[in-house]
């Protein structure tokens, strides 16, 4: 503190030079209006005397002392924000006033001490007068706002430890709030919703920081394209304080080069003269991100690398969200400002908590006057929000851009009826909830009823990214898929094969469940062969069908891993109705399903086991593949096939997959006159498989890591059940997820020895995760760092484990 008054010229608590300080939260990654901030720190009823004498302004120093008993009465007292609000209101309300700025020194003084004595009417204490003392309590009401509700919910969201905890920074005052040449706001080097090169942001004259992110003025444009993008009619920086915009684009300029990224700035003008408080890289929207990054390149201010790690790629598959038919006509109800992208429609809710109940499976969109915290941090369950107040970056503003949930904020014409659950849009409109609208968070407007949405392609800069990725990046990137339609889109998205196919998925389709149920049920031989023998037809033309999408690119093909009595009904009645469809008695059926139950199924008669008891299943599958494959290459086309055995623990259980495949394709290779390749490899999803790979290499020409079993046949963690991860992380015992991000140093442990043990046999072994690990950002930078081959996801996250794949690449060079 004594550097600080020496530096500033000025004293802690003096009463006729006293200097303000602000306590702020310093947590490690920035965690925006999630913890609290005390300003005008150093106040009490003496010095507020000798600040309006030092300054000569008597109004700016009575108006930071009531906004500084608010702040540190609201978060070091526990005193609601509504006492003040309330209070405030009355004393304009009294006065004809409108607006906090045309409050005068009068009544602000009149307004502390209606603060001052309701503070002791709560808490039954005066307010605090000592400064060293105000500051200790402050110290310590920042630090406590850590553990607050907003932060709590925040840091779960956003995978950041619990245990990290914050700095606190003491940092001394400049004042927004001096007059009408003073100005507080916060702005974007770039459009943070489109990523447009324009200056982007919003300020407020005479004013403090809060009042900003409040949302509770409706805040001016910095720049004059801002103003157009925003169609705001307020005056704007640029034209209202040319010469201040002036001193403020060069810095613009100057902070964007040095941090090579789009920045986020606060500033204030004290009486024309520009501080900055703080900067950060800015949050965007995806595509904007997208967009800045590909013209940070072209500019030059930054190279192709940079611009990859630019773009968060679990964020992507914001980009394949749908769009507003542009071709549909619709009415417009009413336009505000487009905080956070994207495009919705839903049901109309008043409240968060409306959201569960009768609206549990359907899409809501949340319209709220000036939302509370709850509402905030509880925006990932609603599709959209549309607010009355608030700016730009308003609270919600910023929360929704980091949730990718549309938002329009400002919207002026809309006027909310809590009491009658309605909305009223221009005086023209009147809704109820439950009624649908849509909302486009690119344009701010709000449209009458449902619209058409079609699907977003991979085009333009979003294209070039993925083409730079696709550059860099080691990891091949395959798809797990069933069907045609997911293995067209796969390819779209550019998968570079298929990595899983679950064949049991196939089963459960409407013409083939009968088959396999009758085929389960079935008591001799002659009957299991006769149903497995109407399902082969299918089975062969989806394989066909995949393997000319696929043309000559990797197609692995899991034989059947679920215990049986995942086909039967479980119901007597469903069980009645298969034993009229199949024509046996209902006893059979009863009987069937009672001796395939096991107490522990997923650890029971399963993958390559339920092979070897049930071989016929086997030579179904393997007559299909193959059969396909032919019947492929006779139409002159390349096939891969690559054939999987889930479940393995030893070279035996292989070995007899194998006899039984190989078995089949001389059989056809003879009958067909062609040579059928295929190549034969294993599922590594249990500790003994990854523990002996050098033996199952001697036949497996790849190794599939079923990352998903091997998590919880590791961690002896049931997935299904895994509902105690919260507590788990609460309590600190785990930072995250083993099924959401691959555990690296246990499970990781054996898959590490696998493929060393198992590139000891087969120098050419291949090895991917087949499991939803695959399009795991963190997972993908591990598996890149051990030197996989491949993952395998879904179609829709093909991208997100393109571009994670090229990141891996950058972050294990700088390792
Ligand atoms: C796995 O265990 O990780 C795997 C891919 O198999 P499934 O998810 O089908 O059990
Ligand atoms: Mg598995």
């Amino acid at each position: 503190m004594e550097i600080i008054e020496v530096y500033n010229g000025k004293k802690f608590g003096d009463v006729n030079n006293p200097l303000l300080v602000s306590c702020r939260s310093g947590p490690r990654v920035s965690m925006p209006g999630m913890m609290d901030t005390i300003l005008n720190l150093g106040l009490n009823d003496k010095t507020v005397e000798g600040l309006a004498k030092k300054c000569g302004n008597e109004r700016f120093a009575y108006d930071s002392y009531r906004r500084f008993i608010q702040m540190f009465a609201d978060i070091c007292m526990g005193i609601p924000h509504s006492n003040f609000e309330k209070i405030l209101s009355g004393i304009k309300n009294k006065n004809n006033i409108q607006f906090d700025k045309d409050l005068t020194t009068n009544m602000l003084k009149e307004v502390i001490t209606e603060y001052k004595k309701m503070v002791k009417d709560t808490v039954g204490k005066e307010f605090i007068q000592d400064v060293k003392e105000q500051l200790k309590t402050a110290i310590h009401g920042v630090f406590i706002s850590w553990n607050n509700d907003r932060a709590i919910t925040y840091r779960n969201l956003n995978d950041i430890p619990h245990n990290w905890g914050t700095a606190v920074n003491v940092v001394s005052m400049v004042f927004g709030n001096m007059g009408y040449r003073s100005a507080t706001g916060v702005t974007f080097t770039r459009n943070p919703a489109t990523g447009d090169k324009i200056f982007y942001g919003e300020y407020l004259i005479n004013a403090q920081g809060e009042d900003v992110v409040a949302g509770i003025r409706t805040p001016q444009q910095i720049s004059i394209e801002g103003k157009k993008a925003q169609h705001s009619d307020l005056p704007c920086m640029e034209e209202a304080m040319p010469e201040l915009y002036k001193e403020l684009y060069e810095i613009r300029d100057k902070l964007e080069k040095h941090y090579k990224d789009m920045q986020d700035i606060e500033f204030t003008f004290q009486e024309g003269k520009l501080y900055l408080l703080g900067r950060r890289s800015g949050k965007r929207t995806i595509k904007a991100a997208v967009k800045i990054a590909v013209d940070l390149y072209n500019e030059g201010i930054i190279d192709k690398e940079k611009a990859i790690s630019l773009v968060d790629a679990k964020s992507i598959k914001e980009l394949l969200h749908p769009q507003i038919d542009p071709k549909v006509k619709k009415e417009t109800m009413a336009r505000g400002l487009p905080a956070s992208k994207g495009t919705s429609c839903g049901k109309i809710v008043f409240n968060v908590h409306d959201v569960g109940g009768k609206y549990k499976d359907c899409p809501v969109i949340l319209l709220s006057k000036e939302p509370t915290y709850n509402d905030i941090i509880g925006i990932h369950v609603v599709k959209g929000v549309v607010t009355t107040r608030g700016g730009m970056n308003s609270l919600v503003a910023v929360y929704a851009r980091g949730k990718d949930v549309p938002c329009i904020t400002g919207v002026g014409d809309m006027i909310i009826d809590f009491n009658k659950k309605t909305v009223k849009f221009r005086d023209k409109y009147v809704l109820k909830e439950g009624d649908w609208i849509s909302i486009s968070g690119d344009t701010g407007e709000v449209y009458k009823g449902k619209v058409p949405i079609i699907p977003l392609i991979i085009s333009g800069d979003f294209e070039t990214i993925m083409k730079w990725a696709d550059e860099i990046r080691h990891l091949k990137i395959e798809a797990n898929v069933e069907t045609i339609k997911d293995a067209l889109q796969a390819r779209d998205l550019g998968a570079e094969g298929i990595g899983l196919i679950r064949t049991e998925y196939m089963f459960f389709e409407p013409k083939k469940i009968i088959s396999i149920r009758k085929m389960i049920v079935a008591e001799t031989e002659e009957e299991k062969r006769k149903a497995l023998d109407e399902i082969l037809p299918y089975q062969t033309k989806e394989f066909e069908d995949l393997f000319k999408i696929m043309n000559g690119l990797p197609v692995t093909i899991r034989l059947l891993d679920p215990p049986l009595h995942q086909f039967l009904p479980e119901t007597e009645e469903d069980m009645e109705t298969l034993a009229k469809e199949i024509g046996v008695k209902l006893e059979q059926v009863i009987e069937r399903a009672s001796s395939l139950k096991e107490s522990n199924p997923m650890l029971g008669n399963r993958g390559c086991r339920l092979g070897i008891s049930r071989p016929e299943i086997i030579e179904m599958q393997a007559k299909a593949i193959l059969t396909a494959a032919v019947n492929v290459i006779k139409l002159g086309k390349k096939v891969n096939p690559k054939i999987m055995i889930p479940f393995a623990v030893s070279k035996r259980e292989l070995q007899v997959m194998k006899d039984i495949i190989d078995k089949e394709q001389k059989k056809l290779e003879k009958e067909k006159r062609c040579l059928i390749p295929y190549t034969f490899g294993t599922m590594i999803e249990l500790p003994r498989a990854a523990l002996l790979a050098d033996q199952l290499a001697e036949l497996a020409h790849f190794f599939s890591f079923g990352t998903n079993n091997l998590t919880q046949t590791t961690f002896g963690i049931s997935k299904d059940d895994f509902s105690y991860h919260h507590l788990y992380r609460k309590s600190g015992i785990i930072d995250v997820d083993p099924f959401s991000v691959l555990d690296s140093r246990g499970v990781g442990f054996l898959i590490e020895n696998a493929i060393k043990k198992g590139k000891a046999v087969q120098k050419d072994l291949k090895c991917g995760i087949c499991d939803e690990h695959g399009c795991d950002p963190k997972s993908i930078q591990y598996a890149d760092s051990i030197g996989m081959d491949y993952v395998s996801c879904s179609p829709l996250k093909i991208p997100i484990a393109r571009l994670a794949a090229a990141q891996a690449v950058i972050l294990n060079k700088k390792k």
